[in-house]
């Protein structure tokens, strides 16, 4: 089966996390911009960071057969720096229109800050002039109510619910989100919070029409294989392969291929992986060791 893990941070990741992934089925990550565990202090750190996402890290992905997309945003604990946030807002219309680019986010709410609102705001309008799909962090205190502002939010800048993914879902939140016409994204973490069991039992309420799985793996506590995982289990429970499917692959294409930036022909025939290619003239190759160079057919 072919996975999509449409929230994952693999630029905090190793390259086992990779090989791992795609072992496990998965043939394509979204990375979205966010924080990094500590403020960045200058605009420039935002501007390497972006390029990373769109330059190097596409490659990386590349060189063990998973294709990287990202999204571009400025995030909400970020926001909070208003100086430096004017300085970000005027970097995004740049990043946001380069290859692999598939929405503005995340974006949304974190303490639920004026500020916050502020930036969120801002990066609405730019995501309808662009007409860019918008993928939205939801805040982890005061979920509920966070969620349900950041839909009125979405709908006041006037963004179709069918162009949103409200991410960071619970059982708490997923009802409103589906009943609005939104895509209800859910980040599956090892210990806490949403586990593959709650998952499995969402997707069996609540059938898997605009459902989304992905892992948010990070640099903290989390597992890259969240996406497979849950699907195993899904399938060890008896849901249709087809909602399995839908969850974990489908739906994620669906809503930020939107974009025009994501397409499935790109997802059915890989490209080979060749570890002798190089990127800015680095590869990710250390002294003497054997580039995997797959064939084609093979
Ligand atoms: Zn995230």
């Amino acid at each position: 089966m072919m996975f999509i893990d449409p929230h994952i941070h693999t630029s905090s990741r190793t390259t086992d996390d990779y090989e791992a992934m795609q072992q496990a089925g998965v043939v394509a990550v979204i990375e979205p911009a966010f924080w990094m565990g500590q403020p960045r202090t200058q605009v420039g750190s935002f501007q390497d960071y972006f390029s990373s996402l769109v330059g190097w890290e596409r490659f990386r992905a590349s060189q063990f057969g998973i294709k990287h997309y990202c999204t571009i945003g400025l995030n909400s604990r970020e926001a909070n720096n208003e100086a430096l946030a004017e300085e970000v807002m005027e970097l995004l219309p740049l990043f946001l229109s380069k290859e692999g680019v598939v929405a503005v986010g995340e974006i949304g709410y974190d303490d639920q800050t004026p500020l916050e609102d502020k930036y969120f705001r801002a990066q609405l309008e730019l995501a309808r002039e662009m007409d860019m799909p918008v993928m939205v962090h939801t805040p982890h205190r005061d979920k509920k109510a966070g969620t349900s502002r950041s839909m009125d939010v979405c709908q006041e800048h006037g963004l179709a619910p069918s162009e949103v993914v409200i991410d960071h879902n619970n059982e708490e939140t997923v009802k409103e989100v589906l009943d609005r016409g939104f895509w209800a994204a859910f980040s599956i973490y090892p210990h806490t919070k949403m586990s593959p069991e709650r998952m499995t039992a969402i997707v069996q309420q609540y059938g898997p029409e605009r459902i989304i799985v992905n892992s948010a793996a990070d640099w903290g506590i989390s597992d890259v294989l969240s996406v497979p995982k849950t699907a195993n289990l899904m399938k060890e429970k008896g849901v249709p392969e087809e909602h399995i499917r839908l969850t974990c692959y489908q739906n994620a294409l669906d809503a930020y291929g939107q974009s025009g930036q994501m397409n499935e022909a790109d997802l059915l025939t890989p490209e080979l992986v060749d570890q002798r290619k190089k990127f800015s003239g680095n590869s990710i190759l250390r002294g003497g060791q054997t580039p995997r160079v797959d064939k084609s057919g093979s």
